[in-house]
């Protein structure tokens, strides 16, 4: 262990202690991490930031903390790979904040082990923010980057449910583009995702019923229980 990790080391019992007071306060979870910073000395925010810079920074990452269960949250959901919470500054009612436990800050640099985990974990949680609070519609939202709002740089994804006129805005104006700069664009891009995806599986066929001469069934009291539920998810 070289100096400065030792240092490092020593001041990780002091960063946790003022994240865990800062949460008692009540403070943003978005804000926790620059709070934690101010109330360093000089010489020891240089060595955190320094650290953050050449490491990526799970030190001080407040979702590295929350996963490794340094931090409480409201957990909803947890295994081995990830872990899903309440947010405590939550959009709406049921609002999840759903995380791998590995320090990844863009969604492209998530494991490829872990992709389909991972969708399927988001697909539950999605259908579990319907039930759990009865929503009426639920975005999944994923930001990479400062400039697309991404707070905490560790990848996560936002389930809020939403319901009529709950005032949240995602609207955006639709900017004018010709044909031809689409095309532009999308060569550019297509350029990209083309080499990438060269172990995507075949399309997967849908299996379609067989025919049958069987009358159709009427369904079974908890199928019935059921529908009601189905129906209200559909737009
Ligand atoms: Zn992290």
């Amino acid at each position: 262990m070289s100096e400065t990790e030792e240092k490092l080391a020593g001041l990780q019992a002091k960063l946790n202690k003022l994240a865990q007071e800062e949460l008692a306060k009540g403070t943003p979870r978005d804000q926790i991490v620059q709070k934690v910073l101010e109330k360093l000395e000089p010489e020891e925010r240089e060595l955190v930031e320094h650290a953050a810079s050449t490491s990526g920074g799970p030190q001080q990452c407040l979702f590295c903390s929350i996963a490794s269960g340094k931090v409480p949250a409201t957990t909803v959901y947890e295994d081995g790979n990830f872990i899903a919470f309440l947010d405590i500054n939550p959009a709406n009612s049921g609002h999840i904040v759903a995380i791998p436990k590995g320090h990844y800050q863009f969604l492209s640099e998530l494991p490829d082990e872990l992709d389909a985990a991972y969708m399927k974990l988001i697909k539950v949680l999605e259908a579990a923010a319907f039930q759990g609070v009865e929503a009426k519609g639920v975005n999944v939202l994923q930001n990479n980057g400062a400039a697309a709002g991404q707070r905490v740089p560790h990848i996560h994804f936002h389930i809020i449910p939403r319901f009529e006129n709950d005032k949240i805005s995602l609207d955006w104006e639709g900017k004018k583009m010709e044909p031809a700069q689409l095309e532009e664009i999308a060569k550019r891009i297509r350029e990209k995702a083309a080499g990438q995806m060269k172990s995507a599986p075949k399309q997967v066929v849908v299996q379609e019923e067989k025919p049958t001469d069987k009358k159709p069934q009427k369904p079974t009291k908890e199928e019935q229980k059921e529908l009601p539920r189905v129906r209200r998810r559909l737009p």
